[in-house]
């Protein structure tokens, strides 16, 4: 046996001791819960029964007692000063605790100077769902609190009063997975505001419902680069005007906020992403509206190009001269029922480069913008 192995199991000797006098259990109960498998961390180190218990006491939100010893702890079953106190079972008290804890540990932390804004009441019902297939399927409003307490997460009042508070993590991700995991919902079709532990969670409890192993622990990834998102930046900032393009704009952020697509970051992206969701004839009008006073802003424009859909290459024979190629390429037309077709006869004696739009709709209302080589084409919006 390692000295590593050693300390940990001194330590989940005192950690069983102390649960076990704290929550009236047996000593055998205690180490039983802190052995198990589902409560090792598996988003972070394990959870220490004796930080749990600490944290009841000294916490600077919900740290202490009512009033004389004997009145029981601010934080109660209930959540903040709650009437009715602790009521553990001796079997799986430690287990829920640290899959609670897991399960805040996959938030990203909050931004700094952003204020905590979602509810424990509603986190735990969140977090419950997630946590259903395991001893945790039922989380009460206390013991949500006390794991995000014990993870250091942000905590405040929520200004009604109440046995709530709100709990520092970012709103948009709890969205997230408020929708993953609640009966009922719509799933997300975009996942920008997956939280970042999300899967690695995910699959660790499913292999230990499995019976296998959670697996390696996760290392919180460095927070990815912002990529740069210009289109996007510009169209949520038109989100307030009183006319088509701002109508379309505040819709479009709307769909981000609830994850219901994904972020264009290009004009390209926007005119890809509508082929895909499904939209009104006059969402998509109002987006090639939003199109071309985007391209406006830039000289010359820039346009856009879409997605290619096929190549083909073919070896011909020339006239005379040698023998030479042609390439075809077609690329989907903006609206996403036809085609623009891309067309080289590289022959000696013989060269042609074309390129056409074949499509009805798209041929009306967006052009091949004049002057490019024909490899580089690009379109912009008719009016
Ligand atoms: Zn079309």
């Amino acid at each position: 046996m390692t000295s590593n192995n050693h300390s940990n199991d001194r330590s989940a000797q005192q950690d069983a001791r102390a649960w076990a006098a704290f929550t009236g259990c047996s000593y055998q109960a205690a180490l039983r819960q802190i052995q198990d498998p589902l409560a090792q961390g598996v988003l972070g180190k394990r959870i220490s029964a004796r930080q749990l218990i600490r944290t009841l006491h000294e916490h600077p939100v919900i740290g202490g007692m009512i009033g004389d010893p004997e009145d029981g702890f601010i934080l109660g079953e209930g959540g903040f000063y709650s009437e009715n106190g602790w009521s553990f079972d001796g079997k799986n008290d430690f287990i829920e605790l640290a899959l609670i804890a897991d399960t805040l540990r996959m938030f990203s932390p909050l931004a700094t100077g952003e204020k905590p804004e979602v509810g424990s009441y509603s986190l735990k019902h969140t977090v419950e769902a997630f946590l259903s297939e395991t001893p945790a399927s039922y989380v009460s409003n206390g013991r949500l609190i006390w794991a995000a307490a014990v993870l250091d997460l942000p905590l405040e009042e929520s200004g009604h009063g109440g046995p709530n508070l709100l709990i520092g993590i970012p709103e948009n991700e709890h969205d997230y997975l408020f929708k993953m995991s609640r009966r009922g919902q719509v799933r997300p079709k975009a996942h920008h505001y997956r939280p970042p532990g999300y899967e690695h969670l995910s699959s660790a409890l499913d292999r230990c419902a499995a019976g296998e192993p959670a697996g390696e622990r996760w290392t919180r990834p460095s927070p990815p680069a912002e990529e740069p998102a210009p289109f996007h930046d510009w169209l949520i900032a038109q989100a307030g005007r009183n006319e088509p393009i701002g109508d379309f704009a505040a819709d479009y952020a709307e769909g981000i906020r609830t994850s219901a697509h994904r972020i264009a970051r290009t004009a390209d992206e926007l005119v890809f992403l509508l082929t895909e969701i499904h939209h009104s004839p006059e969402a998509y009008d109002a987006a090639r509206e939003a199109i071309g006073e985007w391209l406006g802003t830039m000289d010359p424009s820039p346009g856009i190009r879409t997605v290619q859909i096929s190549s083909d290459h073919q070896e011909v024979q020339g006239y005379g001269a040698g023998s030479g190629n042609v390439e075809r390429f077609e690329y989907l037309c903006p609206c996403g029922d036809g085609i623009i077709v891309e067309e080289h006869d590289n022959i000696p004696g013989f060269r042609e480069h074309s390129h056409f739009i074949k499509c009805g709709k798209c041929r009306d209302e967006w052009r091949l913008i004049k002057g490019r080589p024909v490899y580089d084409w690009a379109l912009e919006p008719v009016f």
